[in-house]
């Protein structure tokens, strides 16, 4: 299907590796050029090089804490205009909900939801003016159904969730549309640090923990950042422009809910 985006801009967020790296990928296949972020150069400027040689469009790299101000306006001033956002950090460590203090839920609020808001502030006057914008923001299916070991992330995430539900409506009529894309378990790093601690936790082999969890899917697996960049891909489409405030779970079915 042509996505119908070619020659767009996008600034994809914390995009080296993993389910930001899918994002990234899926928009240029669709001929989008990227500016892309992560705070890693190494993996930054090869991704960077991947891509471009992969798929003949332009790629910035820009190597920055994203959940910082002072990397957000790095990267901002880097990417200029963009028509496509796509917000996504590292996610916050898992606990118990006595562990956390006010300062652990402020760096939470500020990587998984006060970030996402700055970022969508700093661009939708653009989008706005030039009456076409698609911004995905990567959440998680916490949003959804709790993860109980994850509570900064389910309170976070929650609370982006929320500014998103009203922000879409006011921005849509201009052509500006915004969503979450709510990932269950995709096999990226983000996972096999997850999985490594059920290995610690219950003294089982890596192999065990991954068979475990993919036994909790329908899907049978763990799902591929490919596919998790196609769906991005797609919600970044001409064809997606009715598609406004919505959460968009890709788990493999792994959250039982009816709707
Ligand atoms: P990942 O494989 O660990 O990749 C994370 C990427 O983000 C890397 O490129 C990393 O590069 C970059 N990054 C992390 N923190 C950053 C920061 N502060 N500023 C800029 N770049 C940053 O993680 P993932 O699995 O793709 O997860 C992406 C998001 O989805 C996370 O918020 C995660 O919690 C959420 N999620 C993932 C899953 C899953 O199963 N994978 C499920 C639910 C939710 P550097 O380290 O070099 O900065």
């Amino acid at each position: 299907m042509d996505l119908g985006i070619l020659g767009k801009r996008a600034l994809v967020c914390a995009s080296s590796k993993g389910l930001g790296r899918g994002c990234a990928e899926a928009l240029a296949q669709a001929g989008v050029s990227l500016v892309l972020n992560a705070r890693g150069a190494e993996a930054l400027e090869k991704t960077a090089a991947e891509l471009s040689a992969a798929h003949g469009v332009s790629v910035t790299a820009v190597a920055a804490d994203i959940t910082t101000a002072e990397g957000r306006a790095k990267v901002l001033a880097a990417a200029g205009d963009v028509d496509i956002l796509v917000t996504n950090a590292g996610g916050p460590p898992p606990g118990m909900w006595s562990d956390w203090d006010r300062d652990d839920f402020i760096r939470a609020l500020d990587g998984n939801m006060l970030t996402p808001i700055a970022l969508m502030q700093a661009v939708l006057p653009g989008m706005i003016a030039r009456k076409w914008g698609r911004v995905v923001n990567i959440t998680s299916g916490s949003v959804k159904a709790p993860i109980a070991q994850l509570g900064l992330s389910n309170s976070a995430r929650a609370g982006l969730t929320g500014f998103v539900a009203g922000t879409a409506r006011q921005v849509a009529g201009h052509g500006v549309t915004i969503n979450n894309l709510l990932p269950g378990i995709h096999d990226t790093d983000r996972a096999i640090a997850l999985d490594g601690g059920v290995v610690k936790a219950q003294g089982i082999t890596m192999e065990e923990a991954r068979a475990q969890r993919a036994a909790t899917i329908p899907a049978g697996r763990y799902g591929t950042a490919a596919e998790f960049g196609a769906a991005c891909a797609f919600l970044c489409s001409q064809h997606a422009g009715f598609i406004v405030g919505q959460n968009i779970l890709l788990d493999g079915g792994a959250i039982n809910s009816t709707l």
